[in-house]
């Protein structure tokens, strides 16, 4: 209760403070930014394991705010974890202070792109947008199906279907979208998102070639991926970006799939953990390893299923077993979710599904490219804060 008063005060003791915005610097880690804002470390050491170790998914980059009073103290400061979930560290009326888990709150709206090609997909969905999420995420979509360089003409059409995350009014995290298509010389390419996360193309047919497979062998998975997860004993918020896999001490671990090791190292919370950068732009990650194999480096390159550790039990960690975190960028996603098989096509109730989908979506293709609207309503990048990491100014993009 106490604490609910504190935040209904807030407003009005925070006048004249001032709320300085700043990003998570690379290699951060939650008790060296206690340190550097003289903040007291007990905030780290009280924290309970799984919290501990949510602080190291803090991504690098993540848009954080200070608010700074008057008198040069900090009152309150925001991290987020990942799209669901932050860290509040907040000055108590006791003069101490403290830090909990809390949701972000954030609305979602359902939004459709419609542009003409002037230059190439990329340029044009940011130039229309001002999103690099959603132009970076266009061209993934259809890399190796559609050759943009040769066969792309001035004013093919393209549409994207998704929905958009706000904070504060301002466009946050991924976009998720649910389908896309361009029209190349009066020929349509579309890509549709089935329940299952995946793109699939007109017949069905899985076009992205996510094929990692699961990192150990004999194991069962002991905990899923969630980004969110209310504790209903603790009445605590979690998160558990990754998937464990429980199994023996020394059990090999082979790399999900063909890519570059990015980093081999040991982390408090992860213990001795490998990161592998992958072709499609995914970074593997493997932790609480017993141990490398020997002449894993920085940039070795590593094939599908390759030894790479053996599963241990460092870190924090309450037992032996693996955990296998899955990313796009810094931002987690869940490993099961690109660890299904291609399919040639649906059958059954699943292909009556899918044909739902593809359908809606065709709906909202053409009656897109019918009305070519060139101006679409409710979206405004305009304002989205960039910071500059190096001088914390804020600059207008
Ligand atoms: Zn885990």
């Amino acid at each position: 209760m106490g604490r609910l008063i504190w935040l209904l005060l807030l407003p009005i003791l925070a006048f004249s403070s001032y709320v300085q915005p700043f990003k998570w610097k690379d290699g951060e880690s939650f008790l060296t930014f206690l340190e550097r804002s003289k903040l007291p470390l007990s905030l780290y050491y009280t924290m309970d394991n799984d919290d501990q170790k949510m602080t190291e998914d803090i991504p690098y980059n993540a848009n954080c705010q200070m608010l700074v009073s008057s008198k040069n103290t900090i009152q309150q400061i925001i991290i987020p974890v990942n799209d669901e979930l932050q860290l509040q560290i907040y000055y108590t009326l006791q003069k101490r202070y403290a830090v909990q888990v809390i949701p972000i709150v954030s609305e979602t709206y359902k939004e459709i792109l419609y542009t003409q090609i002037t230059s190439a997909p990329y340029d044009d969905i940011l130039r229309s947008t001002g999103s690099k999420n959603l132009a970076a995420t266009f061209v993934r979509m259809f890399k190796g199906r559609v050759n943009f360089k040769k066969d792309l003409k001035n004013g093919d059409p393209l549409v994207m279907v998704y929905d958009q995350q706000y904070r504060l009014g301002k466009p946050f995290s991924m976009p998720e979208v649910s389908g896309a298509m361009i029209q190349i010389g009066g020929k349509r390419y579309a890509l549709y998102r089935h329940k299952d996360g995946n793109f699939y193309d007109e017949k069905g047919a899985q076009f992205e070639k996510l094929l990692f497979m699961t990192p150990i062998r004999n194991s069962r998975i002991t905990s899923l991926f969630t980004k969110r997860r209310y504790h209903p004993v603790l009445h605590r918020y979690r998160a558990h970006v990754g998937v464990d896999y429980g199994a023996r001490p020394g059990t090999p671990v082979l790399s999900t799939g063909e890519g570059k090791v990015s980093f081999v190292g040991t982390s408090r919370g992860y213990g001795n953990t490998i990161k592998i950068h992958h072709v499609s732009g995914h970074t593997s990650l493997y932790a609480h390893l017993k141990g490398f194999k020997s002449g894993l480096h920085i940039g070795s390159v590593v094939k599908q299923s390759d030894l790479i550790g053996y599963v241990g039990s460092t870190g924090l960690s309450s037992g032996p077993h693996l955990h296998f975190g899955m990313y796009v960028g810094v931002t987690p996603i869940d490993p099961l979710s690109v660890m299904t098989k291609k399919t040639e096509g649906f059958s059954g109730k699943e292909h009556t599904a899918f044909m739902a989908i593809r359908s809606k979506l065709d709906r909202i293709f053409d009656k897109e490219l019918l009305t070519k609207p060139l101006k679409r309503k409710g979206l405004d990048f305009a304002n989205v804060y960039y910071v500059d990491k190096d001088s914390f100014k804020p600059k207008m993009f």
